[in-house]
């Protein structure tokens, strides 16, 4: 920590970093790709060519932030070397911010910076299986249950092991909410294992290869195991983050940060994870706080 404010500590430093990260290979125009620019009092890059102004921040989540880059940096560190998740509450206190309103929207923001939009679909095998989140009691497949969220997760088997992984939650367990929810995260022309569920019963004419691992074919045995893994990984992990009880308007944020985490987990430093999160969130286009979905529930 003593290290991070050290090298983060001013409004210089983050800006210089964010370069790097954001132009690796020197200036690009956003516009017209030149390579010249010149630099205005206002920190503002001129376009030699077309004269576009730009800056290190327009177009990333940090575009017309009133708040120093300094903030955002320490919001960042402190999410990636959280062991669970982060929380709006945890975050408002680290920061120092007077409103809970903003620690939420800046994790909101940070989250899609996890989740790049047009990120790249699951590819190869894939295991598929729905998973109840919340709640008290035993949910019941295809119908619902009360106070419980499902959630469908898909695992790449890459060389008989776990590699990428996407979650999607769903409003039940039917054909459209499965066939959107693969459709949405893995390739077509891959091959997906699933179990006997008829909710998956279509994926074939959708262009996957699609294998059924029946349960009663071999009692006691695992036949979804990567997908289990997960699954069970977390439970746990959403169990250390809010003791179990995530709040649905929360879910999504961390839904997503598992993910974000899991997909990285061989980038075993924090500072490989925060440097990830940070280049993400050049790469993603601004968000308005407008387009921040769902309440503050229990603020
Ligand atoms: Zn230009």
């Amino acid at each position: 920590m003593l290290e991070f404010e050290e090298r983060f500590g001013t409004e210089e430093a983050c800006l210089e970093y964010l370069f790097k990260v954001r132009w690796p290979e020197g200036f690009r125009c956003p516009q017209c790709r030149h390579k010249k620019a010149w630099s205005t009092k206002r920190s503002l890059f001129h376009c030699a060519h077309c004269s576009f102004q730009t800056s290190v921040t327009a177009g990333t989540i940090f575009q017309d932030t009133k708040k120093p880059l300094r903030l955002w940096f320490r919001a960042m560190w402190h999410v990636t070397s959280q062991k669970y998740g982060a929380n709006a509450l945890g975050l408002q206190r680290v920061l120092g911010l007077g409103s809970y309103r903003t620690a939420w929207t800046w994790l909101h923001k940070l989250r899609c910076a996890m989740v790049r939009p047009g990120r790249d679909h699951l590819l190869g095998t894939v295991e598929g299986d729905e998973t109840y989140i919340g709640g008290e009691k035993p949910g019941k497949r295809g119908r619902g249950a009360a106070g419980k969220v499902l959630v469908v997760v898909m695992v790449e088997v890459t060389e008989g092991k776990i590699g990428r992984i996407r979650l999607s939650r769903v409003p039940d367990a039917s054909a459209p909410s499965l066939e959107g929810a693969v459709k949405g995260s893995v390739e077509p022309g891959s091959t997906v294992h699933t179990d006997g569920w008829e909710g998956y019963g279509q994926l074939s004419k959708m262009g996957y290869v699609h294998k059924v691992v029946r349960k009663e074919a071999h009692v006691g045995r695992n036949l979804l195991p990567r997908v289990n893994l997960v699954v069970s990984l977390l439970k746990r992990w959403l169990l250390g983050t809010y003791q179990g009880r995530v709040e649905h308007s929360y879910l999504d944020y961390y839904l997503d940060e598992f993910t974000f985490r899991f997909n990285r987990r061989t980038s075993h430093s924090r500072g490989k994870l925060f440097y990830r999160l940070v280049q993400q969130a050049v790469a993603v286009d601004p968000v308005p706080a407008k387009h921040i979905h769902g309440g503050i529930v229990g603020s």
